[in-house]
């Protein structure tokens, strides 16, 4: 190991075959590992870490600018933290990391994180495990503290890979049955507990076995998709649109009342009708939608079911009525 990489400046003589020993040993590890003295100084900057980095240990050791190979901005790492944490003079206080909570390990000695972390050096993302534990002296002084980071970012984006397939619709992308079911139920208890009225649009493609029939289920699919993509863009950001199933979407207005729930419905219908999707069907120029609307002002022993029903009753009479139409409730609660 070149000497570049440790710094033997704060190893007591008696120490020296030992320390050298540890520190030959940290250079072997594949998990990205320095060490802080008690100064707050790089003591051991492994070949891992200069990997992760891009910065090489010649840059840093015996210094305190490590942050620099971390951050675009100066911020304690984690090892910074805990050493302040530790030391009984304290060589300031530890804040907390922007975007990132460190948490006490099981035995309490250690800390750790994970975050993004935006490497300055490489200008590469990566997702970080990062762990601090503290070494004490033969006199439980604190001496050193050391630091793992474990690259996870390939978990981590097959983690959310996996969490967005679970939520959202393969087809048009929308949120799926499931994202739907869940956050109906959230926005149900929030409207409680806000006594904020809560709507509810279901949407409904017109006639589509027909188009199916005529065009092809190839090209039904490719319908499907562009009608998702126009209800979608009539959304506010705190509104969900979902895929409720086959050629149907659902519509969460949160703070909306059946007015307004009117306007976005119409809105909808209007936009879809504006694709000019060709279709033959009973005198039926393009692919139109037909639209239910409800809304309630959710209370104690109410349940969103009881909303859902209201506005499938209500596309329902649009359908009756003759397709390409909103429908409201006839009594409406808000
Ligand atoms: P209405 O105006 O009363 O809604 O008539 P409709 O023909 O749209 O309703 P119906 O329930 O009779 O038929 C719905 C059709 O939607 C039948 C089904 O094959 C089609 N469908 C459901 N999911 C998909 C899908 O993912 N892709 C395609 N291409 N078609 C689908
Ligand atoms: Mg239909
Ligand atoms: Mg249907």
């Amino acid at each position: 190991m070149p000497d570049t990489h440790a710094s033997m400046h704060a190893a007591p003589a008696a120490y020296a075959a030992s320390h050298d020993f540890a520190v030959k040993m940290m250079e072997m590890l594949v998990v990205p590992t320095f060490v802080l003295d008690a100064h707050g100084k790089i003591m051991i900057w492994n070949r891992a870490c200069e990997q992760l980095t891009g910065v090489p240990a010649a840059e840093v050791l015996g210094g305190d600018q490590h942050w620099r190979c971390f951050y675009a901005q100066q911020r304690p790492t984690l090892a910074d933290l805990l050493l302040a944490d530790l030391l009984p003079t304290g060589r300031g206080t530890p804040h907390t990391l922007p975007g990132q909570r460190p948490c006490r390990s099981s035995t309490g000695e250690n800390l750790c994180a994970e975050n993004w972390c935006d490497m300055p050096r490489t200008g590469r993302r990566r997702y970080l495990a990062v762990d601090a534990s503290p070494i004490y002296g033969k006199h439980g002084e604190i001496i050193a503290v050391v630091e793992t980071l474990r690259d996870i970012t390939d978990e981590k984006r097959a983690q959310a890979a996996l969490e967005r397939l679970a939520m959202h619709d393969g087809l048009t992308g929308l949120a799926n049955r499931r994202c739907f079911d869940d956050t109906l139920q959230a926005e149900w208890q929030r409207a409680q507990r806000q006594q904020l009225p809560l709507s509810l649009l279901m949407v409904d493609v017109d006639n589509f076995k027909q188009y199916n029939d005529n065009h092809g289920h190839m090209k039904g699919d490719d319908c499907l998709r562009k009608v998702a993509g126009a209800v979608a863009s009539e959304m506010r950001s705190n509104d969900l649109v979902a895929r409720y199933g086959g050629e149907e979407f659902a519509v969460i207005l949160p703070n909306q009342s059946l007015k307004g729930a009117a306007i976005v419905a119409e809105r909808i219908r209007h936009r879809v009708e504006r694709l000019q999707l060709p279709s033959e069907h009973a005198g039926q120029l393009c692919v139109t939608v037909s639209i239910g609307a409800a809304t309630a002002l959710p209370g104690p022993g109410t349940e969103p079911a009881q909303l859902i029903h209201t506005a499938d009753s209500a596309l329902y009479r649009a359908k009756h009525l003759g397709r390409n139409r909103i429908s409201v409730p006839e009594v409406a609660s808000c």
